[in-house]
């Protein structure tokens, strides 16, 4: 074979900026070559057969096909004579030319000759008539299509058997020049097909041809040199000439040009284009359901309709082309090549690319992923590029799919996430309509403040006053009034007194604190209302002491609101555990648990917000819990709740730990 620089891209390729993700690739492609990767559809090379299903749906072009241009544009350059060889389809790549134009144009690109293919589809066609005549085969699989071949060979390799041990067109003409003319410079095939890439580099038939240009790539030489089909004169193909192996490359061609019999009655024949046909044909092949004795089987229909063809032209006007064409060379007198000059046979080799296979339970666990739960789950939508949810949970499973590739699972997922974010910007509102509310109510309090403490200054005198002045029973009447007034009087100082707390809490003076002493202090203040709760309490402290950094009466604050909460939850006794303990190098760790009614789990994200209470009947404000955190984040400390409705609630507060 002639050397040259070989390229080194694979035959087909993905151009990742251009995969916009519609997948119809994967949809298309017959040979399960298609992989996801982050989101992108990637061409699996060992699995490709190079079929160009995937290049020719492509609306964003995206998968890009190996060039040969550059490496004919060498061969031509070097002076030696180098051949093109023509697909039979030729004539309907260019249908606004004569075909002697377009071999004209071939030519004046610098081919020193121009053959057509069909004159070895004549003798594939014998060699294939002789094979069939011999009877030796039960069922025989044609293989003109390289992708075809190529499929059996790395999906379904026990078809091998079946199938006829002789070379393309493309190969036998490739040899026959080679004998014929002891040529041993370049030859380059012309076609509509993108398989036939990878057929030249297949070891058992390479050493024959040289480059393979689509019509596409013709364009792009003819267009470097600036040659016009249009204004070339006309040229005659170089010879040998076809016969009826011009008509090879339209549906059913092969068969036509064996000059078999054969009639819609009879079922000795199997014409199969496109994946679906080919693939479900192998599969009753596999099967032994086939009586055919002869399988044409194409992925497309007929090469006429190759993915780089030119036109646009339907492939019934494209098959009238080359119909035509054919007519005209059946009239001219010529002589067949001998069969016997030209080796026609070809091995095969076992390829298989075989991907594991999921159970039941595999395929059952994807699903879960994706929030399948149900048959009724398996939408079989196909914006995946797989026919349905099950092809996909495969593809998962070999690794060719993402699992999260599924669209009604991803916008259920958006929907959710929506939601979240709604829920969020909701509660940030209420936060901020809060924060405002405490401010506000911050001011009125300031306001509050003076006129309550002058009431009740006014309160303890009337008080002095009628026990000085007034007789009984009237006595007792007003001073139980005063009094009545004197305490709903401090309970709105109290409250006022809070309300100011948590809308301005002072800046922590900040000591070295004994947690230990500050824990039983605070106990110590409460200790008459647990022991008339009948609330056991139980402590345990480190030893040695543990310190921190904190202000000594916001801490006894944050405590107290606590241990009252906490007591108050167990309005029937219980049980209160205290303990504290140093967390890391640099924190103290305080927890305070009870026994009591617990929290209900919608009400956990709501304790701290300001005026949040659930006593409304002991009258709570709903700012103890504001208050402490507030103060708690002020120590650069956290504050963490866990509740279990009846069981009971733990406070973990951590603190910064003050070095001893
Ligand atoms: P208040 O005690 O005035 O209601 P807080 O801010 O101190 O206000 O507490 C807010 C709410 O948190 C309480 O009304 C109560 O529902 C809940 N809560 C706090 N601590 C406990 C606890 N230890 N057990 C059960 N519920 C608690």
């Amino acid at each position: 074979m002639f050397k040259g620089k070989d390229t080194a891209i694979p035959v087909v390729e993905t151009i990742k900026d251009r995969c916009r993700r519609c997948y119809s690739c994967i949809r298309n492609c017959p040979a399960k070559a298609i992989r996801i990767e982050r989101g992108q559809a990637m061409v699996i090379q060992e699995r490709c057969i190079g079929c160009g299903r995937c290049v020719r749906v492509c609306a964003q072009k995206a998968k890009k096909i190996e060039s040969g241009v550059e490496r004919t544009e060498q061969f031509l350059q070097s002076g030696e004579p180098v051949y093109a060889i023509l697909a039979p389809s030729f004539p309907a790549a260019y249908p606004e030319a004569k075909a002697e134009q377009i071999v004209a144009a071939v030519a004046a690109a610098g081919f020193s000759r121009v053959f057509s293919v069909a004159v070895g589809a004549d003798l594939v066609a014998r060699a294939f008539r002789e094979l069939y005549q011999k009877q030796s085969y039960a069922t025989l699989i044609t293989t003109s299509c390289p992708a075809v071949v190529s499929y059996i060979e790395k999906h379904q390799p026990s078809l091998l058997l079946f199938t006829a041990p002789i070379v393309s067109p493309m190969i036998a003409t490739g040899r026959l020049l080679r004998s014929m003319y002891s040529f041993t410079g370049p030859i380059v095939f012309i076609g509509p097909c993108i398989a036939k890439k990878k057929e030249k580099s297949d070891p058992k038939v390479s050493g024959v041809i040289d480059e393979v240009l689509t019509f596409h790539e013709l364009n792009q030489l003819l267009d470097m040199k600036r040659i016009a089909i249009a204004e070339q004169g006309e040229r005659e193909l170089d010879q040998p000439w076809p016969q009826l192996g011009s008509i090879f490359p339209v549906s059913g061609g092969l068969l036509r040009s064996t000059e078999l019999a054969h009639d819609l009655l009879s079922n000795e024949v199997i014409v199969a284009e496109g994946p679906e046909r080919v693939l479900e044909v192998l599969r009753h092949v596999e099967q032994g359901t086939v009586e055919a004795r002869i399988l044409d089987l194409l992925f497309c229909q007929g090469c006429i309709d190759g993915p780089a063809m030119n036109s646009g032209l339907s492939v019934y006007l494209r098959k009238d082309i080359v119909a035509n064409y054919c007519r005209r060379w059946l009239d001219k007198k010529k002589t067949a090549p001998a069969l016997e000059a030209v080796d026609m046979t070809r091995r095969f080799t076992r390829e298989a690319h075989y991907l594991p296979l999921p159970s039941e339970e595999d395929i059952a666990k994807i699903f879960l992923q994706i929030d399948k739960h149900n048959p009724s789950d398996e939408l079989n939508c196909g914006a995946c590029g797989y026919s349905s949810c099950r092809e996909k949970a495969i593809a998962v499973y070999q690794g060719r799919a993402e699992v999260e590739m599924c669209l009604p699972f991803l916008i259920e997922r958006l929907e959710k996430m929506n939601r979240e974010v709604l829920d969020a910007q909701e509660r940030l509102i209420h936060a901020a309509r809060l924060t405002s509310m405490g401010e506000v109510a911050a001011g009125v309090a300031h306001e509050i403040n003076n006129p309550v403490a002058g009431v009740l200054t006014y309160v303890k005198l009337m008080k002095k006053k009628v026990q000085e002045q007034l007789p009984e029973p009237t006595l007792s009447g007003i001073l139980r009034y005063l009094e009545i007034m004197e305490t709903e009087m401090r309970r709105v100082s109290e409250i006022v007194k809070e309300l100011l707390d948590f809308a301005r809490p002072t800046d922590p003076d900040v000591t070295r604190i004994s947690v230990t002493e500050l824990m039983k202090k605070s106990l110590f203040l409460l200790s008459h209302q647990f022991e008339l709760q009948n609330i056991h309490i139980t402590e345990t402290y480190p030893e040695p002491d543990e310190f921190i950094q904190a202000d000594l009466k916001q801490m006894q604050q944050v405590l107290l609101n606590i241990l009252i909460n906490a007591a108050q939850a167990m309005p029937k006794g219980g049980a209160l555990f205290v303990r504290s303990r140093q967390r890391g190098v640099d924190q103290v760790e305080i927890e305070i648990q009870d026994t009591g009614e617990g929290i209900p789990q919608e009400h956990l994200g709501k304790i701290f917000d300001p005026f949040f209470t659930t006593k409304l009947e002991k009258k709570g404000t709903g700012l103890g819990l504001s208050v402490v955190y507030s103060i708690v984040v002020k120590h650069h400390g956290t504050i963490h709740v866990q509740s279990q409705v009846s069981v009971g609630t733990t406070f973990t507060l951590r603190l910064p730990r003050a070095v001893p």
